[in-house]
């Protein structure tokens, strides 16, 4: 026990030390000093939170499995530092030049910041991690339960589940104290990075003491190590070609994937020149920590009993000699590398939820109505605290869900091949222009199902999300959807078989959508600078210039939303900074601020890649940003007079194709009128003549017959008449001659004249009325009116086809109007002729009643001189003509009390 003791103890002290190294470390930032926190040395030592738990212990276990394809875990990130040492390099440089602070936002940013993108990336992210951070706790636990079980029998075992669980505790306690002390992504962790150094040292400090103590404290030094590794089952290992490519393949897309990688290694870079170093050194550290991994696996599986955990052989094999002391510093080593892992994967984590996930719904909840005061600040460090809180006891619900059983020893490769679905979106990002978000977004969600289905899901053997029937016959029964032999690969290792589908389907609907859809003009600039961030970026930039930077956004902010808005804007900024002059600072309150009212004028992404290539370090440079801004400004205006243009020839024509139907029917009509009129004059003057010519030439006529033949030559002169007189009254009303004679009368007896003038008979004509409402007084000229009237009753006697014709006149008060309508039970006038009938001459069909269609005409003409207006009532039970007369008018009888 008081072994155990003294683990808990050094334990505490340990982690005691760790925080004020991480104290000290983050104050001597702080005051500006402690330039040794930003070496190369100390960059190179953070990229070891490669080497988690999985590694430290689990490398020798893989070892003692597998034989020597534990070393594709090592040689995959050895192949990238050192071959891919330039695609480092720019990722480094697109991160700094572009503010990223997560691989999801450097996806997203990419790919027109789309939050979308990077919500889907963070999701992915959280699923790859944590089962890899349960993993760890689940280290811990481990290592604690094996010194427990070399105590001497009868002391009681910690509980597993409460050790991880403070484990859990204290790992986030320590990432919220260090991990979120400031937001700015400039402003990197100093703190944490610092501890993780010291924890990368005492890792491999511990794994080479054990490394050395079974080389030469165990076996017999060199020779005998190696004789005891050729006897032992890993020689006789057979190395699988494919799995071993594939696995290093793996290993080194998930290094460059990975959210705690990108995190140490991009986000937390102080210096490009830093990745010179790490490219030989970090190679170097992961060999020295491969060193005795085989040695350690040969001898344990030699000396320790049959069935001893092969994970834990670096800690039961000083354990088993008695080396205590040994057995604590190879705790403290798994430990270290343990924490550290879950303390990055934490930050990185965090950031991504915090940013992509809370802070978008928070600033959508309350509408963005907080963004001005420092709501946001203090919103943004809570929202991260409590993700990493959130993410850190995800990972021990998974451990304590899972009951940190046997399906997490092979979760480590399950993850990497997780978050390796990145990797084509990523690349693809960085040095291919046309690579859009469409591609990226269907790439990704392929890959992620793929993985899903194949490798994450039958990780834990059958279970009812996957059952044995599915991983047998594939789903619902497909063979070719089997999710270990998907479309009918047998045979293949599982783990190379998901891996191979994922990523290959993933780069193929990446590529695929890419080419036939098309990007935003967003994600076009975006696509430029990540691929061309050399050719843009000269050496990283800083803050320096502050106002010099002022100057160029108040420059492109006056061409975006004008001269004295832009000057008003910038000069209450630098009041309220408290600075003489117009220039503000450009402090990030101030350039949102800037951002939104830009994004007012030229949405939000430009605002925000403008705003960005200004202040993060121009990659396009200035000149051409503003040559942007010109040009949208103008294209804008341009486009908007365009439309407006457009709009109005649209209307120009619809006008002019209305005029020339109605055109072309009056022609018609009016070719049918002049062969009517013809036809009309010639006929009274045909009998006129004859009549007349039998009076002059035939002799003896009966006096009879003699008045009959006058009767018959003055009635057609009638009609002459008539038609002339109408003519004539037309053309003098629209000529605008007539005198209009103003009278007071009442409507009711004006009516009754009409009627009596157009000579009704009230035995086959009915005519409703309404006398109360005919109780108006009217001072316009009653003959006029009355002319109006006689037409549209004669009209409807003429023309209403009903056996037994009724005419309504209903006269109504409106506001300063009074309309009078006259509703006959004919079948009224068709749709495409109630505008014509208004018309001069237009009549329809065959008039049997001989009109010349000049009546309604007419009245048009009358009821414009007196101020009113006759229309044509659509809808009606028949042709129903509304008269509309203005004012004077008044009621005659006080209004009836009902
Ligand atoms: P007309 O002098 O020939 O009566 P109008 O200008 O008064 O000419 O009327 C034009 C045409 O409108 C008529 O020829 C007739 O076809 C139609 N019309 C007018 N009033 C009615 C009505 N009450 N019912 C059906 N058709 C009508």
């Amino acid at each position: 026990m008081a072994t155990l003791n003294l683990l808990v103890l050094v334990c505490f002290l340990y982690v005691a030390f760790l925080f004020t190294i991480a104290f000290g470390a983050d104050r001597a930032a702080r005051r500006g000093r402690g330039t040794w926190l930003r070496s190369p040395v100390v960059y190179t030592l953070s990229l070891s939170i490669y080497c988690t738990a999985w590694t430290f212990y689990g490398a020798v276990g893989f070892a003692a499995r597998s034989g020597l394809e534990f070393v594709t875990i090592y040689l995959g990130p050895t192949l990238v530092m050192i071959g891919w040492w330039w695609t480092l390099r720019k990722m480094v440089r697109v991160g700094r030049s572009q503010r990223i602070t997560s691989v999801a936002d450097l996806i997203s940013s990419r790919y027109g910041k789309s939050n979308l993108l990077a919500v889907f990336v963070t999701v992915l992210a959280v699923v790859g991690t944590t089962p890899y951070i349960a993993l760890q706790l689940q280290s811990v636990t481990l290592s604690f339960a094996a010194f427990a079980a070399n105590e001497p029998s009868g002391t009681d075992l910690p509980n597993q589940q409460s050790i991880a669980l403070w484990v859990a505790l204290g790992l986030a306690l320590f990432t919220i104290l260090f991990g979120t002390r400031n937001l700015d992504a400039n402003e990197r962790h100093h703190g944490v990075v610092m501890a993780i150094a010291i924890e990368a040292v005492v890792k491999l400090f511990a794994l080479l003491a054990v490394g050395v103590f079974v080389v030469w404290g165990l076996a017999g030094g060199v020779n005998d190590t190696l004789a005891r590794i050729d006897a032992s089952p890993i020689a006789a290992w057979e190395v699988s070609g494919s799995r071993w490519v594939g696995l290093t393949m793996l290993s080194a897309a998930a290094f460059l994937c990975l959210p705690r990688m990108f995190q140490v290694m991009v986000v937390e870079n102080e210096d490009e020149g830093h990745l010179r170093t790490a490219s030989w050194a970090f190679p170097a550290y992961l060999m020295l920590m491969s060193l005795f991994v085989l040695p350690i696996a040969a001898v344990g599986l030699d000396v320790l009993p049959e069935g001893a955990n092969p994970d834990l052989f670096v800690l039961t094999l000083p354990l088993q000699d008695g080396r205590d002391g040994l057995a604590i510093l190879s705790f403290i080593g798994g430990f270290s590398s343990a924490t550290s892992m879950v303390i990055v994967a934490a930050i990185a984590l965090s950031t991504m939820v915090s940013n992509h996930v809370v802070m978008p719904v928070w600033l959508w909840i309350t509408g963005g109505s907080a963004v001005m005061s420092g709501d946001v600040r203090n919103v943004a460090l809570l929202a991260r605290r409590t993700s990493i809180a959130g993410i850190v006891l995800l990972g021990y619900l998974y451990f304590h869900v899972s009951g940190g059983g046997t399906a997490l020893a092979a979760i480590g490769l399950v993850s990497f091949a997780g978050v390796a679905q990145f990797l084509p979106a990523l690349m693809g990002g960085l040095y291919w222009r046309a690579a859009n978000r469409t591609g990226a977004l269907a790439g990704l969600g392929v890959g992620f199902v793929v993985w899903l289905y194949c490798l994450f899901l039958p990780s834990f053997g059958p279970s009812p999300v996957m059952p044995q029937a599915v991983i047998d016959h594939g789903l619902f029964g497909l063979h070719w959807l089997r999710p270990q032999a998907l479309f009918g690969a047998e045979g293949m290792d599982p783990l190379i078989h998901a891996v191979m589908w994922s990523i290959s389907l993933n780069t193929i609907v990446f590529i695929t959508v890419s080419i036939i859809s098309f990007p935003r003009p967003v994600e076009r600039l975006q696509g430029a600078q990540f691929v061309n961030v050399f050719e843009h970026s000269g050496s990283p930039p800083g803050w320096t210039g502050g106002l010099a930077q002022s100057e160029d956004l108040l420059i492109m902010s006056q061409r975006i939303i004008g001269g004295p808005q832009a000057q008003a804007l910038f000069a209450a900024a630098a009041q309220r900074q408290g600075l003489a002059g117009y220039l503000p600072e450009p402090s990030p309150e101030f350039l949102q601020e800037m951002e939104r009212e830009l994004s007012g004028s030229v949405g939000a992404a430009t605002a925000h890649a403008m705003i960005s290539q200004i202040v993060g370090g121009a990659s396009v440079s200035v000149e051409d940003l503003m040559a942007v801004a010109d040009e949208t400004a103008q294209i804008m205006e341009y486009s908007s007079r365009l439309e407006a243009k457009t709009e109005e020839q649209e209307r120009t024509a619809r006008q002019l194709r209305e005029a020339n139907q109605k055109l072309t029917q009056l022609s018609v009509q009016k070719d049918a009128f002049l062969s009517q009129i013809s036809h009309e004059l010639r006929t009274p003057m045909t009998s006129i003549r004859a009549f007349s010519e039998i009076l002059r030439d035939t002799q003896g006529l009966k006096t009879a017959e003699k008045s009959k033949y006058a009767a018959i030559i003055h009635d057609e002169t009638v009609r002459l008449t008539r038609l002339l007189d109408d003519l004539l009254d037309l053309s003098v009303l629209e000529n605008g001659q007539v005198v209009l004679n103003s009278q007071t009368g009442r409507l009711g007896p004006l009516l009754d004249r009409a009627i009596a003038a157009a000579g009704v008979d009230a035995e086959t004509f009915r005519i409703e009325r309404d006398r109360q409402a005919e109780d108006v007084m009217l001072t316009t000229d009653l003959d006029r009116l009355a002319q109006v009237f006689i037409n549209l009753i004669s009209n409807a006697r003429k023309y209403c086809d009903s056996p037994s014709q009724v005419l309504t006149i209903a006269p109504k008060r409106q506001k300063d109007r009074l309309l009078i309508d006259f509703i006959d039970n004919g079948s009224g006038i068709p749709t495409d002729h109630q505008s014509m009938v208004f018309e001069k001459f237009s009549r329809i069909g065959e008039t049997k009643a001989g009109g010349a269609g000049l009546g309604l005409a007419i009245c048009r003409e009358i009821m414009a001189r007196l101020g009113g207006d006759i229309t044509y009532l659509p809808g009606q039970s028949g042709a129903a003509f509304r008269v509309t007369l203005p004012q004077p008018f008044a009621d005659t009888t006080p209004p009836v009390s009902a």
